[in-house]
């Protein structure tokens, strides 16, 4: 049984904005060498690997599928909060799986999709950057999985890296949010290496909101992942992260250690090892979390995530914030998520319900 547990921390919109911004940094510094290995980018950015966001001809700093999708996340789960108004029950994920089916529209489509609400209605979400093959391929299929039943085998991370909304949509109810993530995931992926880390992030980012430091919303979360079938190996690697954290071994060979992140439990444990080790340094941590000859700006993304959410937009460098893509929408997102969900703004004319044919759950 999910149960609602009731909070001292604080928390605020800056912790909310934090989390989304945060976890676009990430992405956008990681993107330029998601396909590196740790050699290859010391040979181009120095020895310090890269350090700081590239800027493109338009002056900004492109942000990809794992922050694209983070905001269709947001869109699909407010769609389905704006019909029930209760935070204590599970969303209607088809309405989650119909966000996705618009974000493969800006995949394929040049112009902006109208009259599905305002984030389809984004020009620059209209972008393609490395979008996973899992998440194409499962949402092209139009039937969406669930835990109780796979739509495939994968456990890439492309289900946890897009599922930091469910955390702060479901902070109060920490559980919840694991259920709600680890679903999002399993919209796209089957394995519980693929889903179980979404439940991690989500759970994770709604004990951080309430005012948790992140060793102790990752002990929080364990109680809950070790609940599901097939937790051992996400178990194992988020254990193995938090030790690391506590050695004193040289961060690049304790990244080494935990994988490369193309798979989702290495992801989220790459992101919260570098999130145990720099928990007051947003700039230190992220470059951390990007520098490896993994899946860069996923696991930037996830560290980005969890340490915005951690220590508010206050502490993200505002140089940062200024140059990436769409920081007044992922803002305005930060502010949907927080208000309560009869409170959202514009809510009817801005969160416009579509139909569409898709299998049923
Ligand atoms: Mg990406």
């Amino acid at each position: 049984m999910i149960s609602n547990l009731s909070f001292q921390g604080k928390y605020s919109i800056n912790n909310y904005e934090g989390c989304l911004k945060g976890g676009a940094i990430g992405d956008a510094l990681g993107w330029p060498v998601e396909f590196y290995s740790i050699e290859k980018i010391k040979s181009r950015f120095g020895q310090e690997g890269i350090k700081d966001l590239l800027i493109n001809s338009k002056g900004k700093a492109e942000i990809t599928d794992d922050t694209q999708m983070t905001m269709f996340t947001a869109d699909g789960l407010i769609k389905s909060i704006l019909k029930k108004l209760n935070l204590n029950e599970m969303p209607d994920m088809k309405e989650v799986f119909k966000s996705y089916r618009l974000w493969l529209n800006t995949q394929y489509d040049k112009f902006p999709q109208k009259a599905s609400g305002w984030i389809s209605e984004i020009k620059e979400l209209y972008a393609t950057r490395a979008p996973g093959n899992t998440c194409i391929s499962a949402i092209s299929g139009n039937i969406p999985g669930s835990i109780a039943k796979p739509i495939n085998n994968s456990a890439g991370c492309g289900g946890v890296m897009r599922v930091a909304p469910a955390g702060l949509m479901y902070k109060d109810n920490p559980e919840l949010a694991f259920k709600v993530g680890a679903e999002c995931a399993a919209l796209t992926h089957g394995h519980p290496r693929g889903y179980l880390p979404a439940g991690v992030l989500s759970e994770m980012i709604a004990y951080i909101i309430n005012g948790k430091n992140v060793d102790e919303a990752v002990t929080e979360t364990l109680k809950t992942l070790k609940k599901y079938k097939g937790h051992e190996p996400v178990t194992k690697l988020m254990e193995q992260a938090q030790k690391l954290a506590k050695s004193d071994i040289d961060s690049s060979i304790a990244i080494q250690q935990l994988g490369e992140g193309w798979v989702g439990d290495e992801a989220i444990a790459i992101a919260v090892y570098c999130a145990l080790k720099e928990p007051d340094n947003f700039a230190k941590a992220v470059r951390m979390a990007v520098n490896h000859s993994g899946d860069s700006d996923s696991t930037g993304a996830i560290l980005g995530n969890l340490l915005g959410a951690h220590l508010g937009i206050e502490q993200i460098p505002s140089k940062w914030l200024k140059q990436i893509e769409l920081t007044d929408e992922l803002g305005q997102l930060a502010k949907d998520l927080y208000a309560k969900p009869e409170n959202i703004a514009d809510a009817k004319t801005r969160y416009i319900e579509i139909n569409c044919d898709i299998t049923s759950l």
